[in-house]
């Protein structure tokens, strides 16, 4: 099928370039035209583990292209796929001014019948904006169907996530585009739901808000553990095992971030308050996110008592492990955090250097991991990188002014650490 994607950011580029893998003739629209040169001359705007050698492949076999006229993308396509930001507003509420503008942009480019497919993470009822949106600026009266298809892949797993799914779900308000939905998604070999549009739409903030959830009970827990002298690992082990409750999610942590949980959790209290339901539940969430965080840098702060022109070595500056990706990432916002106390900083990550530099400065930037435990006062890991449990550990309690590691991600053994000189603090046990 041909199949065009406006906004060609994560979501974006993963979709077309695992749609044309699926044997779709897809073509890739961004407005940033800089984004789309560098597509065009070969160079990739994103780190996705895989994603590099596939968009290399498609574009050799004629099945994915780039432009920055949406224009060409909706002529030139049956499926017009919307992955825009949705970004946060001010009062926790959703930016939608990107979808509305595409949706303009395809109205008024229409000659005949599109599916047009939103992707991008929108409030329940979104689907009747968009559809209203089109009919008023579409001159020629084109038909046309609206559908919603949220996107559930992980960042740091994007390809394979896209291309296994757990469930495709597709939101429609009639029949007429299911069959094309379903071919689009036929060679995945998924589950696939459909839904009411407005159930579509819900079941993504639904998801993110559920998986939040299960970090920050996992995350309190880690304070009682503290408390109680119990290991947070064996009992996320001990409960996770149960198949109702399930392992994934459950690790503890100096909280999350990233583009999605803390703005579509603001988003959910937000539509639910607009709906009259004040969902306390979710408040509550958020108020363990951030009090992870404060007792996560109060026990820095705690041990080296005054942090002010001590140096601080920070491990992974992305928000999670396999992505490049920093926006909102609890590691930079630490190190926000660690600068306002007065702290030097040292800093390394594997992909995430050259995005943490624009916005974070006043850090020595290394390029070894083993390096930046160098004249240190203290160690932190901050993202959960697999490679970080490789480090030299030997060689950084030498190199190191003292050799304190806080650990927000639980990489290594407590006891083991203890043995080989450190002072040691994780999380929850
Ligand atoms: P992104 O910022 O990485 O990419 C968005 C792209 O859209 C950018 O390249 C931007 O230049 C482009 N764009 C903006 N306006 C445009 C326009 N009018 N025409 C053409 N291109 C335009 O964002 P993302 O992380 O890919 O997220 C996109 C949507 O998918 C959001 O709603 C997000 O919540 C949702 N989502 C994201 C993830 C994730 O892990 N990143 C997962 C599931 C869902």
């Amino acid at each position: 099928m041909k199949i065009s994607i406006i906004g060609t950011g994560y979501v974006g580029l993963v979709t077309g370039t695992c749609f044309a893998e699926l044997g779709h003739q897809v073509i890739c629209v961004d407005c940033d035209e800089n984004k789309v040169r560098m597509l065009q001359a070969g160079g990739m705007p994103i780190y996705e583990p895989g994603l590099e050698e596939l968009v290399r492949k498609n574009v050799a076999s004629g099945g994915l292209r780039f432009t920055a006229s949406t224009k060409e993308g909706v002529e030139q396509s049956q499926a017009i796929f919307i992955a825009v930001p949705t970004p946060p507003l001010e009062d926790g509420g959703v930016d939608l001014s990107f979808v509305e503008g595409v949706a303009r942009e395809i109205a008024t480019s229409m000659t005949t019948y599109k599916i047009v497919v939103d992707k991008s993470t929108v409030p329940v009822r979104t689907g009747e904006k968009v559809a209203e949106t089109i009919k008023r600026y579409c001159k020629s009266k084109v038909e046309f169907d609206v559908v919603s298809n949220p996107e559930f892949l992980r960042e740091g797993f994007a390809v394979s996530d896209f291309l296994h799914p757990d469930r495709v779900v597709i939101g429609v308000t009639s029949q007429r585009p299911v069959q094309a939905m379903k071919d689009i998604y036929g060679p995945c070999e998924a589950p696939i739901i459909v839904t009411d549009i407005n159930s579509a739409e819900l079941i993504k903030h639904a998801a993110n808000s559920f998986l939040a959830l299960k970090i920050s009970y996992i995350n309190a827990l880690s304070v009682i553990c503290e408390q109680s002298k119990a290991n947070i690992q064996e009992v996320a082990n001990g409960i996770g095992m149960d198949a109702r409750i399930g392992r994934p999610f459950l690790d503890a942590s100096l909280g999350f971030g990233g583009s999605c949980f803390p703005k579509d959790l603001s988003a959910f209290i937000k539509i639910s308050e607009q709906l009259g339901y004040d969902f306390a539940l979710l408040k509550e969430v958020q108020k363990i996110n951030t009090h992870q965080m404060d007792r996560f840098v109060k026990k820095i702060t705690d041990t080296l008592w005054v942090v002010k022109d001590k140096t601080i070595g920070v491990l992974g500056l992305a928000f999670k492990q396999n992505t490049d990706d920093i926006r909102m990432s609890p590691a930079i916002d630490l190190c926000h955090r660690l600068q306002k106390e007065g702290a030097r900083l040292r800093a390394y990550d594997p992909k995430a250097m050259e995005k943490a530099r624009a916005v974070l400065t006043g850090v020595e930037y290394v390029n070894d991991m083993n390096e930046v435990a160098d004249g240190c006062d203290a160690l932190v890991i901050a993202t959960e990188w697999p490679e970080f449990k490789k480090l030299d550990l030997e060689r950084a309690r030498r190199k190191m002014t003292h050799p304190i590691l806080f650990d927000g991600r639980n990489l290594f053994d407590a006891a083991g650490m203890e043995r080989l000189g450190f002072i040691y603090k994780s999380i929850g046990r």
